[in-house]
């Protein structure tokens, strides 16, 4: 993102904020910027790092403030990790995420919407959320066959 985009983008989180009525303080719109420059996801540690002046449990909370508002997203890694990125779309949506490259991508399907909430109801759940990620190979990336094994490691 340019500097033009990403001040767009802090914009539109902004005024998110403020209409579901969050205040947007100083440390808050630090975090903003701060979240923005990072090229792909990013863990909660990465966010506080080099930030004296805002507190930890500060960028925590604006975590859950970011997250609940739609700004942020929550993406669990292959390993279980659990990292955060901004989000496209506030929208209810999901990730493919590469294990190459670290590309995370958006996507949403009312097919599997409805698959999900026909599991759940398949087992008399009253189903309250669900989480999803797919992963794999990015098509920028070459595939396992093709990259000829590990000889020609990347820099
Ligand atoms: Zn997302
Ligand atoms: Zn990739
Ligand atoms: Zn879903």
């Amino acid at each position: 993102m340019d500097t033009i985009a990403r001040e767009q983008a802090a914009q539109r989180i902004e005024r998110r904020l403020a209409r579901l009525g969050y205040r947007v303080t100083q440390p808050r719109r630090r975090l903003i910027e701060k979240m923005l420059a990072f090229e792909t996801y990013f863990s909660s540690d990465s966010l506080s790092v080099g930030e004296p002046s805002v507190g930890r449990a500060t960028v925590f909370r604006s975590l859950h403030v970011f997250l609940r508002t739609g700004a942020l997203c929550q993406v669990v890694l292959e390993d279980g990790t659990i990292v955060y990125r901004v989000a496209d779309d506030g929208a209810h949506h999901h990730h493919l995420v590469c294990i190459d490259c670290d590309l995370v991508e958006e996507f949403s399907s009312e097919f599997l919407e409805a698959a999900l909430a026909h599991a759940g109801a398949a087992h008399g759940y009253q189903v309250t959320g669900h989480r999803l990620e797919i992963y794999g190979r990015c098509d920028h990336c070459p595939t396992e066959a093709s990259s000829g094994g590990r000889a020609g490691a990347r820099g």
